[in-house]
């Protein structure tokens, strides 16, 4: 037995997928860690102590696709996660900086990595080059993301479309450099859909990367959603170097950004486009006061989606750069790719992601509940895509179960309500009912980006990026 806790979890049903543990006990936490999992332990030995009866403790929630920095999602993101019960979050686009400074200024007590996007410089997409970037470049930049504190990178395809070749070499430089490789897929060639998807595949040539968020790629640009959603589901079962996730919200995120008159996002043209609309700012205007198009903004500290005249004046006010979200995402579509699973019972897509943060779909502890009120998902399953199989995805080793010497990371449901009540990050409580009471947070980063990001001031844990992503046993 231990001989002091900071923090007692009494009475509750704990649902450990690692371990595959579903049942009553107490959870014992010292010093950030959990130091005793047991019956009945002894809460005169602990400075605190909770009831959770009736309640389910599930490994803190992993959110492996956020947007919280100022170019995209902004600050309130940090609040917006830790309220659903997200306890740990990888932003999927940086810039480093700005992450760091949001959780040092705003932060809500949670674990915060993240990827620094590779996009173009705007000199570049003047060139007649488009698209490309030369080979020393792409190695540069890569060892700047990692020097300046992020995990790796992302190719933002889908949105600013690189050439194939540039995408494939970044992918492989990535696993050269031991760095983390994301993908919206997409090149100058394809697009945000199945046959970029398709692409995105071929060309990691085996390299392990982060296709993102699956949903996006199923939406009915190519052939029919249904039948999409079939064939992207095939894709990724022959593929053990991909790992994936999907969201589970009706609504994608994109830029609202125009210049000369032009959508700069091609994600936003397409969405303009599948909604009758002229793919230019004239036809962005419109779905806007059409109430097709969302704006994302700040409200009473959070952010919200605004449409109609509000939305339209605001996006005028900012000179069109808001974030923005159509409702493009079928719900059999979410609920296929949240559930299917290969001959071997294990999910095809690994994982629930929100494409959230600063943007308002944080939804993905609710709707995992949903899942499994609906009898989609076991307890036990919820708890594998919500952290344990994220943890490994991420390549966290001390998250994503709770077993003795893990993180004292946990996020606490209510079944009767449907959403997350508590919200425990290193030990500390960051959030009760819906209310964030954390402060600050902890950066989560290599061992190449330890000195810059020790400058913040601020906690840190050191991983490995070249041990996430690893090559799945089928
Ligand atoms: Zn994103």
């Amino acid at each position: 037995m231990a001989d002091a806790y900071s923090l007692v979890l009494v009475g509750g049903r704990i649902l450990d997928p690692k371990t595959n543990r579903d049942e009553v006990v107490d959870i014992g936490i010292f010093d950030g860690k959990i130091v005793e999992i047991g019956r009945n332990l002894d809460t005169s030995r602990a400075e605190d102590a909770i009831d959770l009866s009736g309640k389910w403790v599930i490994p803190g929630v992993i959110d492996p696709h956020v947007h919280i920095s100022s170019w995209i999602g902004e600050y309130p993101g940090l609040r917006m996660m830790a309220s659903e019960g997200v306890i740990t979050a990888l932003d999927m686009a940086g810039p480093p900086e700005s992450v760091w400074k949001n959780v040092k200024e705003h932060g809500s007590g949670m674990h915060i990595a993240c990827l620094d996007a590779i996009t173009q410089g705007d000199q570049e997409e003047e060139s007649p080059s488009k698209g490309r970037i030369g080979e020393k470049s792409i190695g540069r930049r890569i060892a700047s993301a990692l020097e300046r504190g992020a995990l790796g990178v992302k190719i933002l395809g889908g949105h600013y479309p690189l050439t194939p070749e540039t995408t494939a070499r970044i992918i492989r430089e990535a696993k050269r450099q031991g760095s983390y490789v994301a993908f919206h897929a997409g090149t100058i060639r394809t697009g945000s859909n199945l046959e970029g998807m398709r692409e995105a595949i071929q060309l990691s040539d085996g390299n392990p990367l982060h296709l993102a968020h699956i949903n996006s790629y199923c939406r009915g640009y190519v052939k029919d959603p249904h039948l999409e959603t079939y064939e992207a589901l095939q894709l990724l079962k022959g593929a053990s170097h991909i790992w994936s996730e999907s969201y589970v919200n009706v609504f994608n995120g994109t830029s609202g950004k125009c210049t000369n008159g032009q959508i700069l996002s091609q994600v936003t043209r397409t969405c303009c486009r599948v909604g009758g609309y002229s793919e230019d700012e004239v036809g962005l205007g419109k779905a806007i006061r059409d109430g097709f198009g969302h704006v994302t903004k700040m409200k009473g500290g959070m952010n919200v989606l605004v449409t109609g005249e509000e939305g339209y004046r605001y996006w005028k006010e900012r000179g069109t750069d808001v974030t923005m979200s159509f409702p493009v995402n079928l719900l059999p579509v979410q609920i296929v790719l949240a559930s299917a699973k290969d001959s071997n019972g294990s999910f095809i897509v690994d994982a629930f992601s929100t494409d959230g943060g600063g943007i308002p779909r944080n939804t993905m502890v609710r709707h995992a509940l949903d899942l499994v009120r609906l009898g989609v998902l076991s307890p036990l399953e919820m708890a594998q895509k919500l952290s344990t199989r994220t943890a490994i995805m991420l390549g966290l080793k001390s998250k994503g179960t709770l077993s003795v010497g893990a993180d004292a990371d946990v996020t606490v449901l209510d079944p009767q309500v449907g959403r997350a009540c508590l919200g425990i990050a290193g030990g500390q409580i960051i959030m009760v009912e819906g209310r964030v009471v954390g402060r600050g947070g902890t950066l989560i980063t290599s061992a190449k980006g330890v000195e810059k990001v020790k400058e913040w001031g601020l906690p840190f844990q050191i991983m490995d990026p070249a041990e996430a992503l690893p090559r799945k046993q089928f």
